[in-house]
C-alpha cells in the first residue's frame, strides 16, 4: 500500500517495558521511560517478571490520534491486505508460540501446556479464522432499491482480562482489523507482557505486508485511569471490553457520554445439567464421564474460564453416587509448578482473585454447603521446588443449593457445586435462575432430548456432552454476561456500520 517499512529491531523477549506501541514505533510514555509502571507478579510465588509502563490520559490521546491517522488508509484497504495482515500476524504468533506460552505461564499462572495450546495456539487460530472469513465475505447486499452495505465502524478500544489473555485480546484484534477497523488495546495490568510481545508480532506484520503501522496501538495501564480515558475518548468509535459484570457496567456508563458502540463480554455462573437417559429416569449413560467432564471444565486453567459450568446439576436419584465419583475425581488433580509441562492446576493469577476464592469457599461452608473434596491449600499442598503463591486445592461442594452465594456469584475458581434436582424441569429452571447467561452445558445419550434442553438454556454458548470449542463460531453472553458476540462472522458486526444507499 505504499507505506515504508519500519525499521525494527528483533524482539529481545523483554520483560521490562518502558514505552508504548503507538503509530507504529516503540514511544515513550509522556511521563518518560522512567516514570511511572506496574511490576508484573508471577502468581506461584516467584516474585516480579517484569515490568509495564502505568500510561495516563495523554498516552491515551497520542495512541487515539494514531489509530484515526491510519483508519481511512486501512478502511480503504481491500480483502486481500486485510487478509496478508491477519495471516502474517498468526505466523508471527505461531513462530513465536514458545515465547508467548512462557510469559503467559509466568504472569498468570497457567501452565506451560495450557499456556502453549489453549493460550498462544487459539490466538493464532483467531486470527487465521478471520483471514478464512474475509475469503469471498459479502459486504454488500440490495434490497429492493437500495443498496446495503458495511462499513467500518472506526476506532475500536479494546481492553481485554487476564485469564486468558492473549486470546481474548486475538478476539478483538483479529475482528476489527478484518473490519478495516483500528485498534488502541488497553491489556490487564495482571498480566500484560503477552500484549507487548504481540506488538513485536504486530509490528513485523504491518512491516512486512505494508499496512499502516498505527493500524494496532498498545497501551498499558489502570483501567480507572488509562480504561476509562480509553472509553470516553471522543475519538474512539468502539469499545470491546472483556472482563467482569462489575467493570463491564461502568464502562457502558463511560460509554454513553459518546454514545460508542458497545461489546461486552463479562461474567458468568453456568449450569451443566446431567438428565437421565430418559425424562426423570434414574440412568445415565456414561456417567462416569459426565462427572469428569463436569470437574476438567472447573478445573482447567484454575477454574479461571468464563465459560466455566461450575453449577453442576445432578438428578435427586443419583446424587450421592455423583457425589462419590466427584471426590473420586478431584484427587485425580494435582497442583504442580506452572513453569512445567503437564495437565495440573496452576496457582489463582492474581492475590485479590486468591482472596475472593478463599472467601467464597469460607462463605460457602458457613452457609451449609458440605465440602468434600479441596478447600484452601496448605503448605504441604504448594508443589515442589515453590515456596509461595496462590493455591487453592481442586475443590467440590456437595449440598449447594441456588440461593448460596457459591451457586449465584462467579468465583472464578477451581470450585465445583454439586447440586440436585427432582425433574428435569425443575433443572431447568436452576439453570435459568441467575442473573448471567453466558455458557451452559447438557449432558444426555439421547441427543434429540440433549439439543432440545440446549434450546431452553438462556444462554449464548452450551455445550452437549464433549462438544468442543470452536473459535469460527460467535460467543456471547444473555442477560448481565454482556452485550453483543465475538468470533466467527458475528463477530464482525461489533465492528461494522451498516448503510443504506438508497436509488
Ligand atoms: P476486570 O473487569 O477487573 O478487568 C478487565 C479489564 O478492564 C482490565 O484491563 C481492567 O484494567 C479494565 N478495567 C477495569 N475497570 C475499568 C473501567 N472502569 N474502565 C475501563 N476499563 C476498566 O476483569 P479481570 O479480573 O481482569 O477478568 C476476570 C473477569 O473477566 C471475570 O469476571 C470473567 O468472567 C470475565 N471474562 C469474561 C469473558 C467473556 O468472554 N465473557 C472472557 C474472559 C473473562
Amino acid at each position: 500500500m505504499g507505506y515504508p517499512a519500519i525499521p525494527l529491531t528483533r524482539s529481545r523477549f523483554d520483560t521490562v517495558r518502558r514505552s508504548f506501541w503507538i503509530g507504529g514505533a516503540w514511544r515513550d510514555p509522556v511521563a518518560g521511560r522512567d516514570g511511572p509502571g506496574t511490576a508484573v507478579l508471577d502468581p506461584s510465588g516467584r516474585g516480579a517478571v517484569g515490568r509495564v509502563p502505568l500510561g495516563e490520559a495523554a498516552d491515551v490521546s497520542a495512541a487515539v490520534d494514531a489509530a484515526r491517522t491510519a483508519f481511512p488508509v486501512w478502511a480503504a484497504a481491500d480483502a486481500g491486505e486485510r487478509r496478508a495482515l491477519l495471516h502474517a500476524i498468526a505466523v508471527g504468533i505461531t513462530n513465536r508460540e514458545a515465547d508467548f506460552a512462557r510469559l503467559i505461564s509466568a504472569e498468570m499462572g497457567a501452565p506451560v501446556d495450557n499456556a502453549l495450546t489453549t493460550q498462544t495456539r487459539l490466538a493464532a487460530e483467531v486470527f487465521t479464522s478471520y483471514a478464512e472469513i474475509l475469503d469471498g465475505h459479502a459486504w454488500e447486499e440490495r434490497i429492493g432499491t437500495s443498496q446495503v452495505v458495511q462499513e467500518p465502524v472506526g476506532v475500536v478500544a479494546a481492553i481485554t482480562p487476564w485469564n486468558y489473555p492473549l486470546y481474548l485480546i486475538a478476539a478483538k484484534v483479529a475482528a476489527a482489523l478484518a473490519a478495516g477497523c483500528t485498534v488502541v488495546l488497553k491489556p490487564s495490568g495482571d498480566a500484560p507482557l503477552n500484549a507487548f510481545l504481540l506488538a513485536e508480532v504486530i509490528a513485523e506484520a504491518t512491516a512486512e505486508v505494508g499496512a499502516p503501522g498505527g493500524v494496532f496501538n498498545l497501551i498499558s495501564g489502570s483501567g480507572r485511569t488509562v480504561g476509562a480515558a480509553l472509553v470516553s475518548a471522543p475519538g474512539v468509535d468502539a469499545v470491546s471490553f472483556t472482563g467482569s459484570t462489575e467493570a463491564g457496567r461502568a464502562v457502558a456508563a463511560a460509554a454513553a457520554g459518546t454514545v460508542k458502540g458497545l461489546g461486552l463480554e463479562l461474567g458468568g455462573k453456568s449450569a451443566r445439567v446431567i438428565l437421565a437417559d430418559e425424562p426423570d429416569g434414574t440412568e445415565v449413560t456414561g456417567l462416569e464421564e459426565a462427572v469428569r467432564a463436569a470437574l476438567a471444565d472447573v478445573f482447567y486453567n484454575s477454574g479461571q474460564t468464563c465459560t466455566s459450568c461450575s453449577r453442576v446439576l445432578v438428578p435427586d436419584g443419583l446424587y450421592d453416587e455423583v457425589v462419590r465419583l466427584a471426590v473420586e475425581e478431584a484427587a485425580k488433580w494435582r497442583l504442580g509448578d506452572p513453569a512445567l509441562p503437564g495437565n495440573h492446576i496452576g496457582p489463582i493469577a492474581t492475590s485479590a482473585q486468591f482472596d475472593s476464592v478463599l472467601t467464597h469457599i469460607d462463605q460457602a461452608t458457613a452457609q451449609g454447603a458440605r465440602l468434600v473434596a479441596g478447600g484452601r491449600a496448605s503448605r504441604e499442598d504448594i508443589p515442589e521446588g515453590l515456596v509461595e503463591g496462590y493455591w487453592v486445592l481442586p475443590t467440590v461442594f456437595a449440598e449447594v443449593t441456588n440461593d448460596m452465594a457459591i451457586a449465584r456469584e462467579e468465583i472464578f475458581g477451581p470450585v465445583v457445586c454439586l447440586m440436585r434436582y427432582r425433574d428435569e424441569q425443575e433443572a431447568l429452571w436452576i439453570a435459568n435462575d441467575s442473573i448471567y447467561g453466558l455458557a451452559g452445558a447438557v449432558w444426555c445419550a439421547n441427543h434429540s432430548r440433549a439439543e432440545r434442553f440446549a434450546r431452553q438454556i438462556r444462554a449464548g454458548l452450551v455445550t452437549v456432552n464433549n462438544g468442543e470449542f470452536n473459535v469460527r463460531a460467535p460467543t456471547g453472553g444473555y442477560k448481565q454476561s454482556g452485550v453483543g458476540r465475538e468470533l466467527g462472522v458475528h463477530g464482525l458486526h461489533h465492528f461494522m456500520e451498516t448503510k443504506t444507499i438508497q436509488w
